[in-house]
């Protein structure tokens, strides 16, 4: 019987995690990566000189399983760790108050956690939310409530990038139904950086299983034959692929679209602009909430603050360093309530990260999805497969999935366009 390969293409979460589903089977996978790094959009920017830091601040929930399982199959789980184990505490810009909240609805339990103006009512609206069954924006289900401010936007733009009012309610509600477990609402960060706790221990496990990464390897086409792949063209070399081998495309979706034309993707992306400020932080990383400013969130680490925005439209085009300085002064007075040495006037060095396409767009409307196999021996993955919010957690389990339809294809003879019917939130 002739050997079957795995040629993933692309090293972002969801190949990295094909790669290991791949392995953990007994099965032999290679890697292609176009960018001279693996990581995808999950990296640590490493420049020549000064200091070091993610592209942006990646956080995981513990009721993101599929990602904690990866982190646990790479020997990273202890790398990641909870900066605010006694509640999120959150800036209010309005009230200029500083409270900490829980982020499961059980913490709510405890009236000191509770997010400020959370009634009875909200408490339904959040029910409604969580199990409704019709597709709506965010907003329009909550209404103009206080916790829409409170928690309600700042909960949407961070799990799906995508302001409220056009946010799609089922994938928010499918994050919240994830919360309700208990303990699920921890929230974890890299205790130093995404490669260090993350990419660097998944490569090391692959290499382990004797899995060859090629970066500098861009897919330029997918060379087919009677709905097959033969052969892939890369940057510098045509793989030919054998009667069994098999691919996963574990690509963003304008890759896809230009790959296979044919196929319907997602094709509206939202921003995230991410500031990093270089200044002597703390030992332990600390998680800052903001409302009612530019800054979201605010990750302090031992020699630098990163600050996230999230559904950037609007500032995304804007001089960054300008942004730099406004935001700088709205998150100066509350790091030094923190214990950090800032001055609101007297700004440190700032690196600003614009990831323009950082995320699909997850609104309250049908997203075009491909077949899960739009070919009999290639898959596809991605965080943007599938119906959870576009995040690891998505990605993770799209690798898994790919490489799981690819096996059932195999066992069963399946025709190439098996629809893309896998429920993924149950598999979670
Ligand atoms: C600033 C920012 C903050 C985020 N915050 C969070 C967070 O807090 N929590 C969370 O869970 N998620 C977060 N996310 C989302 C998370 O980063 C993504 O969901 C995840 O990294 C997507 O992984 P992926 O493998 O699907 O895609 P990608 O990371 O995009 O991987 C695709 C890979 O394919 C490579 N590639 C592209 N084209 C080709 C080609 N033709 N040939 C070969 N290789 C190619 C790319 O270089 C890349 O390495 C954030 C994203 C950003 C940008």
């Amino acid at each position: 019987m002739m050997a079957r390969r795995t040629h993933i293409v692309g090293a972002g979460l969801a190949g990295l995690s094909a790669a290991l589903a791949v392995t953990a089977e007994g099965g032999e996978a290679f890697l292609y990566e176009a960018a001279p790094q693996a990581g995808g959009r999950c990296r640590t920017i490493q420049p020549g000189a000064g200091f070091c830091h993610d592209n942006g601040t990646h956080v995981l929930f513990a009721a993101n399983r599929r990602a904690l399982a990866f982190l646990d199959a790479v020997k990273a789980r202890h790398r990641w760790i909870e900066p605010e184990p006694g509640g999120l505490p959150i800036h209010s810009a309005r009230s200029g108050r500083t409270r900490r909240i829980g982020l499961s609805p059980w913490s709510w339990l405890n009236p000191a956690r509770r997010p400020e103006g959370l009634g009875l009512f909200d408490l339904g609206c959040l029910l409604r939310l969580a199990f409704s069954s019709a597709d709506r924006p965010v907003a329009d289900l909550i209404g103009e409530r206080p916790i829409l401010e409170n928690l309600i936007e700042p909960l949407t733009v961070a799990v799906l990038n995508t302001p409220a009012a056009d946010a799609s309610s089922q994938r928010l509600g499918c994050a919240i139904r994830r919360l309700l477990r208990p303990g699920s609402g921890r929230l974890l960060v890299a205790r130093h950086g995404l490669n260090e706790d993350l990419v660097e221990p998944a490569l090391r496990t692959l290499t382990k299983r004797g899995v060859p990464l090629l970066t500098g390897q861009r897919l330029r086409a997918v060379l087919t034959n009677n709905n097959r792949a033969i052969g892939l063209a890369l940057s510098d070399r045509t793989v030919a692929l054998g009667p069994e081998d098999q691919v996963i495309l574990a690509l963003p979706p304008w890759e896809i679209a230009r790959l296979m034309p044919e196929l319907p993707v997602p094709d509206r992306f939202e921003p995230i602009l991410n500031i990093h400020y270089r200044l002597c932080g703390l030992d332990r990383p600390r998680f800052i909430g903001f409302t009612g400013t530019l800054a979201q969130w605010v990750l302090v680490r031992d020699d630098h603050v990163s600050v996230t925005v999230s559904a950037a439209a609007s500032v995304i085009d804007r001089d960054g360093q300008e942004v730099a300085a406004l935001i700088w002064r709205e998150i100066a007075p509350t790091l030094r309530v923190f214990g950090l040495e800032a001055d609101a006037d007297r700004q440190p060095e700032a690196r600003v990260v614009k990831e323009k396409r950082a995320t699909i767009r997850q609104a309250a409307s049908p997203l075009p999805q491909p077949p899960l196999l739009p070919l009999s021996n290639v898959a596809l993955a991605g965080d943007w497969i599938g119906s959870l919010p576009a995040t690891i957690e998505s990605a993770v389990t799209a690798g898994e999935q790919a490489v799981a339809a690819l096996g059932h294809a195999r066992r069963t003879r399946l025709p190439a366009s098996l629809p893309h019917s896998l429920k993924v939130e149950d598999a979670a």
